[in-house]
Protein backbone atom coordinates (compact mmCIF):
# COMPACT_ATOMS: atom_id res chain seq x y z
CA UNK A 1 0.00 0.00 0.00
CA UNK A 2 2.72 2.49 0.71
CA UNK A 3 4.96 1.60 -2.13
CA UNK A 4 5.21 4.80 -4.04
CA UNK A 5 6.15 6.65 -1.10
CA UNK A 6 8.34 4.22 0.77
CA UNK A 7 10.39 4.63 -2.74
CA UNK A 8 10.51 8.32 -2.43
CA UNK A 9 11.18 8.16 1.50
CA UNK A 10 13.75 6.02 0.78
CA UNK A 11 15.34 8.44 -2.41
CA UNK A 12 15.37 11.63 -0.42
CA UNK A 13 17.09 10.20 2.48
CA UNK A 14 19.89 8.49 0.46
CA UNK A 15 20.88 11.79 -1.13
CA UNK A 16 20.56 13.10 2.21
CA UNK A 17 22.75 10.43 3.34
CA UNK A 18 25.76 10.94 0.36
CA UNK A 19 26.16 14.45 1.79
CA UNK A 20 29.32 14.79 3.25
CA UNK A 21 27.61 18.03 5.75
CA UNK A 22 23.89 18.66 5.47
CA UNK A 23 23.25 22.36 5.08
CA UNK A 24 19.38 24.34 5.79
CA UNK A 25 18.93 23.87 2.04
CA UNK A 26 19.52 20.19 1.61
CA UNK A 27 16.90 20.29 4.75
CA UNK A 28 14.34 22.10 2.45
CA UNK A 29 14.91 20.15 -0.42
CA UNK A 30 14.17 16.65 1.36
CA UNK A 31 11.32 18.26 3.14
CA UNK A 32 10.25 19.28 -0.76
CA UNK A 33 10.50 15.77 -1.46
CA UNK A 34 9.19 14.48 1.63
CA UNK A 35 6.12 17.13 0.68
CA UNK A 36 4.88 15.98 -2.81
CA UNK A 37 5.92 12.54 -1.68
CA UNK A 38 2.80 13.03 0.64
CA UNK A 39 0.81 14.53 -1.49
CA UNK A 40 0.92 11.98 -4.25
CA UNK A 41 -0.01 9.32 -2.19
CA UNK A 42 -3.32 11.54 -1.27
CA UNK A 43 -2.25 12.40 2.27
CA UNK A 44 -4.59 15.32 3.14
CA UNK A 45 -2.78 18.68 2.59
CA UNK A 46 -3.65 20.01 6.28
CA UNK A 47 -2.21 17.12 7.36
CA UNK A 48 0.87 17.69 5.17
CA UNK A 49 1.58 20.94 5.68
CA UNK A 50 1.55 20.63 9.54
CA UNK A 51 4.24 17.63 9.29
CA UNK A 52 6.33 19.23 6.95
CA UNK A 53 6.90 22.58 9.37
CA UNK A 54 7.76 19.67 12.21
CA UNK A 55 10.31 18.28 10.33
CA UNK A 56 11.86 21.11 8.71
CA UNK A 57 11.71 23.12 12.35
CA UNK A 58 13.52 19.98 14.30
CA UNK A 59 15.58 19.13 11.43
CA UNK A 60 17.25 22.79 11.36
CA UNK A 61 17.62 22.54 14.89
CA UNK A 62 19.74 19.55 15.41
CA UNK A 63 21.84 20.33 12.63
CA UNK A 64 24.36 22.74 14.10
CA UNK A 65 24.88 20.14 17.36
CA UNK A 66 26.04 17.32 15.06
CA UNK A 67 29.09 17.45 13.22
CA UNK A 68 29.07 14.50 10.56
CA UNK A 69 26.70 14.22 7.35
CA UNK A 70 25.71 10.78 8.27
CA UNK A 71 24.73 11.61 12.00
CA UNK A 72 22.82 14.65 10.91
CA UNK A 73 21.16 12.57 8.00
CA UNK A 74 20.71 9.67 10.99
CA UNK A 75 19.15 12.58 13.47
CA UNK A 76 17.00 13.82 10.16
CA UNK A 77 15.55 9.93 9.48
CA UNK A 78 14.71 9.38 13.43
CA UNK A 79 13.08 12.63 13.59
CA UNK A 80 10.89 11.68 10.71
CA UNK A 81 10.02 8.66 12.05
CA UNK A 82 9.17 10.00 14.97
CA UNK A 83 6.69 12.45 12.99
CA UNK A 84 5.60 9.71 11.27
CA UNK A 85 4.69 7.49 14.31
CA UNK A 86 3.05 10.57 15.36
CA UNK A 87 0.60 10.85 12.44
CA UNK A 88 -0.18 7.42 12.67
CA UNK A 89 -1.32 8.08 16.20
CA UNK A 90 1.61 7.72 18.54
CA UNK A 91 0.98 4.60 20.17
CA UNK A 92 -1.43 2.16 19.95
CA UNK A 93 -4.73 2.15 22.14
CA UNK A 94 -6.18 -1.33 23.43
CA UNK A 95 -10.02 -2.10 23.27
CA UNK A 96 -11.54 -0.72 26.61
CA UNK A 97 -13.42 -3.19 28.55
CA UNK A 98 -16.68 -2.29 30.28
CA UNK A 99 -16.21 -2.11 34.06
CA UNK A 100 -18.99 -5.13 34.41
CA UNK A 101 -19.40 -7.72 31.18
CA UNK A 102 -20.52 -7.29 28.58
CA UNK A 103 -18.04 -5.18 26.52
CA UNK A 104 -19.78 -3.76 23.50
CA UNK A 105 -18.63 -3.21 20.69
CA UNK A 106 -20.60 -2.02 17.36
CA UNK A 107 -18.87 -1.26 14.24
CA UNK A 108 -20.37 1.37 11.35
CA UNK A 109 -19.11 2.34 8.17
CA UNK A 110 -19.92 2.22 4.54
CA UNK A 111 -21.81 -1.00 2.88
CA UNK A 112 -18.38 -3.04 1.14
CA UNK A 113 -16.63 -1.37 4.01
CA UNK A 114 -15.87 -5.06 5.63
CA UNK A 115 -17.92 -4.52 8.43
CA UNK A 116 -19.01 -8.37 8.46
CA UNK A 117 -15.28 -9.51 7.69
CA UNK A 118 -14.09 -7.68 10.43
CA UNK A 119 -16.47 -8.74 13.60
CA UNK A 120 -15.60 -12.09 12.37
CA UNK A 121 -12.01 -11.32 12.58
CA UNK A 122 -12.44 -9.59 16.14
CA UNK A 123 -14.31 -12.19 17.46
CA UNK A 124 -11.52 -14.86 16.58
CA UNK A 125 -8.94 -12.44 17.93
CA UNK A 126 -10.78 -11.79 21.42
CA UNK A 127 -11.69 -15.29 21.54
CA UNK A 128 -7.98 -16.47 21.33
CA UNK A 129 -7.12 -14.57 24.38
CA UNK A 130 -9.63 -16.09 26.26
CA UNK A 131 -12.68 -14.07 26.00
CA UNK A 132 -16.48 -15.24 24.63
CA UNK A 133 -17.38 -13.30 21.92
CA UNK A 134 -20.86 -13.29 20.86
CA UNK A 135 -21.70 -11.88 17.17
CA UNK A 136 -25.13 -9.71 16.49
CA UNK A 137 -26.02 -9.25 13.37
CA UNK A 138 -28.33 -6.05 13.05
CA UNK A 139 -27.00 -5.26 9.71
CA UNK A 140 -30.49 -5.85 8.20
CA UNK A 141 -30.42 -4.21 5.24
CA UNK A 142 -27.21 -5.12 2.65
CA UNK A 143 -28.83 -8.68 0.52
CA UNK A 144 -26.82 -11.78 2.77
CA UNK A 145 -25.07 -9.47 5.69
CA UNK A 146 -27.12 -11.91 8.34
CA UNK A 147 -25.83 -15.28 5.93
CA UNK A 148 -22.37 -13.59 6.11
CA UNK A 149 -22.13 -13.25 9.66
CA UNK A 150 -23.51 -16.56 10.46
CA UNK A 151 -21.33 -18.31 7.98
CA UNK A 152 -18.05 -16.07 9.11
CA UNK A 153 -18.99 -17.10 13.16
CA UNK A 154 -19.05 -20.61 12.47
CA UNK A 155 -15.93 -20.50 10.66
CA UNK A 156 -14.15 -19.43 14.09
CA UNK A 157 -16.47 -21.07 16.28
CA UNK A 158 -18.16 -17.99 17.15
CA UNK A 159 -22.20 -18.00 18.19
CA UNK A 160 -24.36 -15.17 16.48
CA UNK A 161 -27.08 -13.52 17.87
CA UNK A 162 -29.50 -13.41 14.21
CA UNK A 163 -33.46 -13.78 14.85
CA UNK A 164 -33.85 -11.84 11.56
CA UNK A 165 -33.71 -12.69 8.81
CA UNK A 166 -32.08 -9.48 7.06
CA UNK A 167 -32.24 -8.93 3.38
CA UNK A 168 -34.80 -5.72 4.67
CA UNK A 169 -36.41 -7.78 6.90
CA UNK A 170 -36.63 -6.78 10.48
CA UNK A 171 -35.75 -4.22 13.22
CA UNK A 172 -32.52 -3.70 13.92
CA UNK A 173 -32.61 -1.93 16.61
CA UNK A 174 -34.75 -4.31 18.44
CA UNK A 175 -32.22 -7.32 17.15
CA UNK A 176 -29.25 -5.27 19.16
CA UNK A 177 -31.46 -4.68 22.17
CA UNK A 178 -32.22 -8.42 22.49
CA UNK A 179 -28.55 -9.58 21.31
CA UNK A 180 -27.56 -7.47 24.63
CA UNK A 181 -30.46 -9.17 26.75
CA UNK A 182 -29.16 -12.39 25.22
CA UNK A 183 -25.38 -12.13 25.80
CA UNK A 184 -26.09 -11.01 29.52
CA UNK A 185 -28.28 -13.76 30.25
CA UNK A 186 -25.16 -16.66 28.97
CA UNK A 187 -22.82 -15.01 30.68
CA UNK A 188 -20.70 -13.45 27.09
CA UNK A 189 -17.93 -10.90 28.18
CA UNK A 190 -18.11 -9.29 24.78
CA UNK A 191 -20.72 -8.24 22.17
CA UNK A 192 -20.17 -7.04 18.82
CA UNK A 193 -22.80 -5.37 17.15
CA UNK A 194 -22.47 -5.35 12.93
CA UNK A 195 -24.74 -2.80 11.77
CA UNK A 196 -25.48 -1.70 7.95
CA UNK A 197 -24.04 0.58 5.87
CA UNK A 198 -25.13 2.51 2.92
CA UNK A 199 -23.22 3.14 -0.10
CA UNK A 200 -22.68 6.49 0.26
CA UNK A 201 -23.19 8.56 3.68
CA UNK A 202 -27.12 9.49 3.84
CA UNK A 203 -29.01 10.20 6.88
CA UNK A 204 -31.49 6.99 7.30
CA UNK A 205 -28.03 4.95 7.23
CA UNK A 206 -26.94 7.84 10.63
CA UNK A 207 -30.63 7.41 12.14
CA UNK A 208 -30.04 4.29 11.81
CA UNK A 209 -26.76 4.16 13.52
CA UNK A 210 -27.36 6.36 16.22
CA UNK A 211 -30.51 4.56 17.09
CA UNK A 212 -28.31 1.17 17.69
CA UNK A 213 -25.74 3.45 19.49
CA UNK A 214 -28.45 4.43 22.23
CA UNK A 215 -29.82 1.42 22.26
CA UNK A 216 -26.83 -0.46 23.10
CA UNK A 217 -24.28 1.98 25.09
CA UNK A 218 -21.31 0.36 23.63
CA UNK A 219 -17.74 0.79 25.07
CA UNK A 220 -16.45 0.96 21.48
CA UNK A 221 -17.96 2.69 18.08
CA UNK A 222 -14.85 1.28 15.96
CA UNK A 223 -15.21 3.08 12.43
CA UNK A 224 -14.81 0.62 9.81
CA UNK A 225 -13.32 2.05 6.63
CA UNK A 226 -12.11 0.83 3.32
CA UNK A 227 -8.57 2.21 2.75
CA UNK A 228 -8.61 2.00 -0.92
CA UNK A 229 -11.14 4.79 -1.23
CA UNK A 230 -8.47 7.62 -1.12
CA UNK A 231 -9.43 11.05 -0.07
CA UNK A 232 -13.00 9.61 0.77
CA UNK A 233 -11.62 7.98 3.64
CA UNK A 234 -11.27 11.30 5.54
CA UNK A 235 -14.29 12.46 3.83
CA UNK A 236 -16.60 9.58 5.12
CA UNK A 237 -14.64 9.62 8.77
CA UNK A 238 -15.51 12.73 9.53
CA UNK A 239 -19.55 12.43 8.33
CA UNK A 240 -19.56 9.44 10.77
CA UNK A 241 -17.85 11.49 13.52
CA UNK A 242 -20.41 14.09 12.99
CA UNK A 243 -23.07 11.83 13.02
CA UNK A 244 -22.89 8.97 15.40
CA UNK A 245 -19.58 9.47 16.52
CA UNK A 246 -16.85 6.91 17.26
CA UNK A 247 -13.92 5.86 19.33
CA UNK A 248 -11.60 4.80 17.22
CA UNK A 249 -10.82 3.83 13.42
CA UNK A 250 -10.37 0.46 11.74
CA UNK A 251 -8.24 0.50 8.58
CA UNK A 252 -9.43 -2.43 6.20
CA UNK A 253 -8.21 -3.80 2.39
CA UNK A 254 -4.43 -2.39 3.39
CA UNK A 255 -3.49 -5.05 1.27
CA UNK A 256 -4.80 -3.03 -1.79
CA UNK A 257 -2.59 -0.96 -4.17
CA UNK A 258 -4.25 2.34 -2.80
CA UNK A 259 -2.07 4.79 -1.88
CA UNK A 260 -2.25 5.04 1.67
CA UNK A 261 -3.27 8.71 2.18
CA UNK A 262 -5.91 7.50 4.32
CA UNK A 263 -4.07 6.08 7.12
CA UNK A 264 -2.03 9.27 7.39
CA UNK A 265 -4.68 11.50 7.68
CA UNK A 266 -7.43 10.00 9.24
CA UNK A 267 -6.04 10.34 12.89
CA UNK A 268 -4.55 13.72 12.83
CA UNK A 269 -8.01 15.01 10.95
CA UNK A 270 -10.23 13.22 13.27
CA UNK A 271 -8.02 12.67 16.33
CA UNK A 272 -9.28 9.33 16.71
CA UNK A 273 -6.40 6.32 16.94
CA UNK A 274 -6.39 3.28 14.27
CA UNK A 275 -6.91 0.82 16.41
CA UNK A 276 -6.53 -2.41 14.10
CA UNK A 277 -6.34 -2.82 10.35
CA UNK A 278 -7.12 -5.32 7.96
CA UNK A 279 -4.83 -6.70 5.27
CA UNK A 280 -6.63 -9.46 3.43
CA UNK A 281 -10.10 -11.54 3.10
CA UNK A 282 -9.04 -14.35 5.09
CA UNK A 283 -9.97 -14.37 8.94
CA UNK A 284 -5.88 -14.48 9.90
CA UNK A 285 -5.33 -11.03 7.80
CA UNK A 286 -6.03 -8.98 11.01
CA UNK A 287 -3.45 -7.13 13.23
CA UNK A 288 -3.61 -4.36 16.37
CA UNK A 289 -2.34 -1.23 14.00
CA UNK A 290 0.82 -0.31 15.68
CA UNK A 291 1.98 3.26 14.53
CA UNK A 292 5.23 2.57 14.81
CA UNK A 293 5.43 -0.34 13.07
CA UNK A 294 3.78 1.23 10.43
CA UNK A 295 6.14 3.80 10.58
CA UNK A 296 8.94 1.55 10.12
CA UNK A 297 7.14 -0.15 7.01
CA UNK A 298 7.11 2.92 5.36
CA UNK A 299 10.74 4.45 6.19
CA UNK A 300 11.55 0.78 4.58
CA UNK A 301 13.06 -0.63 8.28
CA UNK A 302 10.64 -3.35 8.01
CA UNK A 303 7.92 -5.01 10.71
CA UNK A 304 10.34 -7.36 12.33
CA UNK A 305 8.07 -7.12 15.79
CA UNK A 306 4.94 -8.08 13.93
CA UNK A 307 6.88 -11.16 11.96
CA UNK A 308 8.15 -12.39 15.14
CA UNK A 309 4.74 -12.34 16.56
CA UNK A 310 3.29 -14.13 13.94
CA UNK A 311 6.44 -16.94 13.94
CA UNK A 312 5.63 -17.36 17.39
CA UNK A 313 1.69 -17.92 16.88
CA UNK A 314 2.09 -20.49 13.84
CA UNK A 315 4.64 -22.36 15.87
CA UNK A 316 3.20 -23.79 18.19
CA UNK A 317 5.04 -24.37 21.94
CA UNK A 318 4.33 -28.32 21.63
CA UNK A 319 6.36 -28.17 17.95
CA UNK A 320 9.05 -25.99 18.85
CA UNK A 321 9.60 -28.05 22.18
CA UNK A 322 10.23 -31.26 20.98
CA UNK A 323 12.24 -30.25 18.00
CA UNK A 324 14.26 -28.72 20.28
CA UNK A 325 14.23 -32.15 22.72
CA UNK A 326 15.31 -33.70 19.46
CA UNK A 327 18.00 -31.09 18.65
CA UNK A 328 19.36 -31.66 22.22
CA UNK A 329 19.31 -35.24 21.79
CA UNK A 330 21.52 -35.17 18.65
CA UNK A 331 18.91 -36.53 16.27
CA UNK A 332 18.67 -35.46 12.95
CA UNK A 333 15.94 -33.17 11.64
CA UNK A 334 13.63 -35.51 9.33
CA UNK A 335 11.55 -34.87 6.47
CA UNK A 336 8.22 -35.34 9.14
CA UNK A 337 9.85 -32.21 11.11
CA UNK A 338 9.71 -30.57 7.81
CA UNK A 339 6.35 -31.51 7.11
CA UNK A 340 5.37 -30.03 10.59
CA UNK A 341 7.79 -26.71 9.45
CA UNK A 342 5.73 -26.23 6.36
CA UNK A 343 2.45 -26.78 7.47
CA UNK A 344 3.43 -23.94 10.25
CA UNK A 345 4.75 -22.03 7.61
CA UNK A 346 1.55 -21.98 5.93
CA UNK A 347 -0.44 -20.89 9.19
CA UNK A 348 1.37 -17.84 8.92
CA UNK A 349 -0.43 -16.47 6.21
CA UNK A 350 1.27 -15.32 2.73
CA UNK A 351 4.48 -16.01 2.09
CA UNK A 352 4.57 -12.15 0.37
CA UNK A 353 3.16 -10.47 3.18
CA UNK A 354 5.73 -11.86 5.52
CA UNK A 355 8.42 -11.51 3.08
CA UNK A 356 6.91 -7.70 2.65
CA UNK A 357 8.01 -7.43 6.65
CA UNK A 358 11.79 -7.89 6.34
CA UNK A 359 13.80 -4.53 6.32
CA UNK A 360 14.84 -3.74 2.97
CA UNK A 361 11.98 -5.33 1.39
CA UNK A 362 10.95 -2.51 -0.70
CA UNK A 363 14.13 -3.11 -2.86
CA UNK A 364 12.95 -6.69 -3.31
CA UNK A 365 9.61 -5.63 -4.55
CA UNK A 366 9.41 -7.29 -7.45
CA UNK A 367 10.65 -10.72 -6.14
CA UNK A 368 8.71 -10.60 -3.88
CA UNK A 369 5.86 -9.45 -6.05
CA UNK A 370 7.23 -13.13 -7.75
CA UNK A 371 7.43 -15.19 -4.93
CA UNK A 372 5.57 -18.41 -5.91
CA UNK A 373 3.08 -19.55 -2.94
CA UNK A 374 2.23 -22.07 -4.48
CA UNK A 375 5.45 -23.00 -3.78
CA UNK A 376 4.85 -24.54 -0.32
CA UNK A 377 1.91 -26.32 -1.30
CA UNK A 378 3.56 -27.88 -3.91
CA UNK A 379 6.46 -29.21 -1.32
CA UNK A 380 4.24 -30.09 1.42
CA UNK A 381 2.38 -32.78 -1.51
CA UNK A 382 5.52 -33.98 -2.06
CA UNK A 383 6.57 -35.27 1.44
CA UNK A 384 2.86 -36.20 2.16
CA UNK A 385 3.33 -39.05 -0.81
CA UNK A 386 6.18 -40.36 1.24
CA UNK A 387 5.72 -43.16 3.65
CA UNK A 388 6.61 -42.45 7.16
CA UNK A 389 9.94 -44.52 6.91
CA UNK A 390 10.62 -42.49 3.49
CA UNK A 391 10.14 -38.96 5.81
CA UNK A 392 12.71 -40.34 8.38
CA UNK A 393 15.54 -41.65 6.09
CA UNK A 394 15.52 -39.89 2.99
CA UNK A 395 18.29 -42.09 2.03
CA UNK A 396 15.91 -44.98 1.32
CA UNK A 397 14.59 -43.17 -1.62
CA UNK A 398 16.01 -44.72 -4.51
CA UNK A 399 14.77 -44.61 -8.62
CA UNK A 400 11.48 -46.43 -8.27
CA UNK A 401 10.75 -44.83 -4.66
CA UNK A 402 11.17 -41.23 -6.14
CA UNK A 403 9.19 -42.55 -9.18
CA UNK A 404 6.04 -43.34 -7.16
CA UNK A 405 6.22 -39.92 -4.68
CA UNK A 406 6.64 -38.26 -7.61
CA UNK A 407 3.23 -39.40 -9.56
CA UNK A 408 1.76 -39.33 -6.02
CA UNK A 409 2.20 -35.98 -5.73
CA UNK A 410 1.53 -34.66 -9.45
CA UNK A 411 5.21 -33.64 -9.81
CA UNK A 412 7.76 -34.52 -11.89
CA UNK A 413 10.94 -37.04 -10.63
CA UNK A 414 13.24 -33.83 -10.83
CA UNK A 415 11.05 -31.97 -8.08
CA UNK A 416 11.35 -34.80 -5.93
CA UNK A 417 15.17 -34.58 -6.75
CA UNK A 418 15.09 -31.61 -5.68
CA UNK A 419 13.34 -31.29 -2.80
CA UNK A 420 15.51 -34.35 -1.46
CA UNK A 421 18.88 -32.54 -1.85
CA UNK A 422 17.62 -29.03 -0.72
CA UNK A 423 16.66 -31.13 2.32
CA UNK A 424 19.66 -33.06 2.74
CA UNK A 425 21.84 -29.32 2.56
CA UNK A 426 18.91 -28.03 5.47
CA UNK A 427 19.66 -31.08 7.38
CA UNK A 428 23.45 -30.46 7.32
CA UNK A 429 22.64 -26.68 7.91
CA UNK A 430 20.71 -27.74 10.84
CA UNK A 431 23.48 -30.31 11.92
CA UNK A 432 25.95 -27.24 12.60
CA UNK A 433 23.08 -25.17 13.85
CA UNK A 434 23.01 -27.94 16.96
CA UNK A 435 27.06 -27.23 17.60
CA UNK A 436 26.43 -23.45 17.79
CA UNK A 437 23.16 -21.10 18.88
CA UNK A 438 21.95 -20.90 15.77
CA UNK A 439 18.36 -20.00 14.23
CA UNK A 440 15.40 -20.90 16.65
CA UNK A 441 13.29 -24.43 16.06
CA UNK A 442 11.09 -23.50 13.38
CA UNK A 443 12.49 -20.24 12.12
CA UNK A 444 15.43 -22.51 10.19
CA UNK A 445 13.69 -23.45 6.89
CA UNK A 446 12.17 -21.50 4.79
CA UNK A 447 10.66 -23.35 1.88
CA UNK A 448 10.72 -21.82 -1.62
CA UNK A 449 13.42 -20.23 -0.41
CA UNK A 450 16.43 -21.97 -1.35
CA UNK A 451 19.05 -19.60 -1.63
CA UNK A 452 20.64 -19.45 2.21
CA UNK A 453 19.93 -23.26 1.75
CA UNK A 454 22.12 -23.57 -1.01
CA UNK A 455 24.51 -21.25 0.21
CA UNK A 456 25.13 -24.06 3.08
CA UNK A 457 25.10 -26.74 0.62
CA UNK A 458 27.95 -25.28 -1.59
CA UNK A 459 30.19 -24.87 2.19
CA UNK A 460 30.10 -27.65 3.58
CA UNK A 461 30.34 -26.92 7.13
CA UNK A 462 33.98 -26.92 8.40
CA UNK A 463 33.94 -30.15 11.44
CA UNK A 464 36.10 -27.30 14.00
CA UNK A 465 33.84 -24.28 13.74
CA UNK A 466 32.29 -23.45 17.12
CA UNK A 467 29.63 -21.16 16.33
CA UNK A 468 25.76 -21.54 14.40
CA UNK A 469 26.28 -18.05 13.64
CA UNK A 470 27.50 -17.87 10.03
CA UNK A 471 29.22 -14.59 10.40
CA UNK A 472 30.68 -15.15 13.40
CA UNK A 473 31.49 -18.59 12.57
CA UNK A 474 33.84 -16.88 9.22
CA UNK A 475 35.41 -14.96 11.79
CA UNK A 476 36.47 -17.53 13.98
CA UNK A 477 37.70 -19.54 11.02
CA UNK A 478 39.87 -16.68 9.58
CA UNK A 479 41.60 -16.21 13.09
P1 LIG B 1 -19.58 -4.82 4.94
O1 LIG B 1 -20.59 -4.46 3.90
O2 LIG B 1 -19.00 -3.59 5.57
O3 LIG B 1 -20.08 -5.79 5.95
O4 LIG B 1 -18.35 -5.49 4.15
P2 LIG B 1 -17.89 -7.01 4.01
O5 LIG B 1 -17.38 -7.54 5.30
O6 LIG B 1 -18.95 -7.81 3.35
O7 LIG B 1 -16.66 -6.83 3.02
C1 LIG B 1 -16.81 -6.40 1.68
C2 LIG B 1 -15.82 -7.13 0.78
O8 LIG B 1 -14.50 -6.74 1.12
C3 LIG B 1 -15.87 -8.64 0.96
O9 LIG B 1 -15.71 -9.22 -0.31
C4 LIG B 1 -14.67 -8.94 1.84
O10 LIG B 1 -14.17 -10.24 1.61
C5 LIG B 1 -13.71 -7.88 1.40
N1 LIG B 1 -12.74 -7.50 2.45
C6 LIG B 1 -12.96 -7.19 3.75
N2 LIG B 1 -11.81 -6.83 4.38
C7 LIG B 1 -10.82 -6.92 3.44
C8 LIG B 1 -9.40 -6.67 3.46
O11 LIG B 1 -8.79 -6.27 4.45
N3 LIG B 1 -8.74 -6.85 2.29
C9 LIG B 1 -9.37 -7.27 1.15
N4 LIG B 1 -8.63 -7.42 0.06
N5 LIG B 1 -10.69 -7.50 1.10
C10 LIG B 1 -11.41 -7.34 2.22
Amino acid sequence: MFDNLSSKFSNAFSSLRSRGKISPSDIENTCAEVRTALLESDVALPVVESFIERIRSKSLAALPTLQSGTNQAQAIFEIVNTELTEILGGSARRVRFAKTAPTVIMLAGLQGAGKTTLAGKLAKFYADQGNTPLLIASDLQRPNAVNQLQVVGESVGIPVFAPEPGNGVGNPVKVAEQGIAFAKSKLYNMVIVDTAGRLGVDQDLMREAIAIRDAVSPDEILFVVDAMIGQDAVRTAQAFQDGVGFDGVVLTKLDGDARGGAALSITSLTGKPIMFSSNGEKLSDFDIFYPDRMASRILGLGDVATLAEQAKKAFDGETSAKLEEKFARGDDFTLEDFLEQLEAMSKMGSMSKLLGMLPGAGAMKKQIENFDESEIVRTKSIVQSMTPIERRDPKVLNGSRRARIALGAGRKVQDVNALVDKFAAAQKMMKQMRTGKGLPPGMGMPPGMPAPIQKVSQQPAKKKSKSGNPAKRALEEKG
